[in-house]
């Protein structure tokens, strides 16, 4: 299959949502990754989903929508739920009761009551959205486990001659993925840190998410290892090690090769630069022969907590494959 490119304009998202709508997979730019979307209603597509990313059919899919009133026909909303409206389009997850009758296809849930919504806030993806007029499924536009793809030549890099377009939006102001929030007993339950902070929904809610246990995996980004460059990663150091490229955040402890992911200490910053700084990081490291390399601390605040949760992630052993 040839991977069309297709530009953010009229032509491009009408030819983006008539492959939607013809059960083809489109990768497309949202605020916090690319994703890799299809029908959410068409088994077929979804199928394609899973298919190209060489993704376990036990995971999830979030279900993107152009608005908040497509929501009405697929899920429930708890209590607990409105009070995060507001932050809606943005870089927030529900996880939310099923309606029996949602027409969704069962590969998206993977089988489960709930669904995973999320009405996205980057022009591109609500463009196509819009034009598509229905929901449209879509994890990140990547190889399973491996980094997430923040442009659209991560996206080719990743899937060329698996998918069928990829609609260019420019590279992701956020960069990191979305924060998903489940419910128990009408209390929030933090499933993944991401584009949201923590702060801004307890100070939005009067109320502290409770944090997920660990060891429940249910989905792709619960696994230990995930987001993983081909080289080794090792977080919270003072310094490199002579094998050892560096990734810093604000001054840099000594010479060594690598990046900054933001010399600032800005975590914004760090969060938008955080995937493509772990792709330069790995041919930083094969060029000059480095085993891995180190990381700077990141502080655990605000976007911080997403960007430690991704590199813990990348750190872990293997075991996943
Ligand atoms: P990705 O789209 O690659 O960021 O991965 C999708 C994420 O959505 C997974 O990591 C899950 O944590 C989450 N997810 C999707 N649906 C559900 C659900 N019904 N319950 C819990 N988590 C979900
Ligand atoms: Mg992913």
């Amino acid at each position: 299959m040839q991977t069309k490119m297709l530009e953010p304009d009229i032509k491009g998202i009408n030819a983006a949502a008539e492959l939607l709508r013809g059960g083809e997979t489109v990768a497309f730019a949202t605020e916090t990754v690319y994703g890799l979307g299809a029908d959410a209603r068409n088994d077929a597509a979804v199928a394609k989903i899973f298919k190209a990313k060489d993704r376990p059919a036990f995971n999830p899919l979030i279900v993107h929508l152009a608005d908040f009133d497509m929501l009405k026909d697929l899920a429930e909303i708890p209590d607990a739920a409105e009070k995060l409206l507001p932050l809606w389009p943005g870089p927030l997850t529900l996880v939310l009761p099923k309606k029996p009758a949602s027409g969704l296809s069962d590969l998206v849930t993977a089988g489960l009551e709930t669904v995973a919504i999320r009405v996205p806030a980057h022009a591109t993806a609500r463009a196509v959205l819009q034009a598509f007029g229905g929901p449209v499924a879509a994890p990140s536009a990547n190889p399973s486990g491996k980094v997430s793809a923040t442009s659209a030549d991560h996206v080719l890099a990743g899937l060329q001659g698996k998918i069928a377009a990829i609609l260019d939006g420019g590279p992701c102001g956020v960069g990191v993925e979305s924060t998903i929030i489940g419910f128990e007993n009408n209390q929030m339950v933090l499933l993944r840190p991401g584009g949201v902070a923590i702060e801004t929904i307890t100070q939005l809610t009067g109320q502290v998410p409770v944090i997920a246990k660990t060891g429940q995996i249910t989905a792709p980004g619960q696994l230990q290892s995930h987001y993983a460059p081909d080289v080794a990663v090792r977080m919270n150091a003072s310094e490199p090690r002579a094998n050892e490229a560096w990734l810093g955040f604000g001054a840099n402890p000594r010479q060594a090769p690598g990046l900054n992911l933001s010399a600032n200490a800005n975590l914004t910053e760090a969060a938008m630069a955080l995937f493509d700084s772990l792709r330069k990081m790995d041919a930083i490291c094969k060029r000059n022969g480095l085993a891995g390399f180190a990381v700077a601390p990141v502080p655990d605040t605000g976007l911080g907590l997403a960007i430690n949760d991704r590199l813990q992630r990348a750190a872990a052993p293997r075991v996943n494959g």
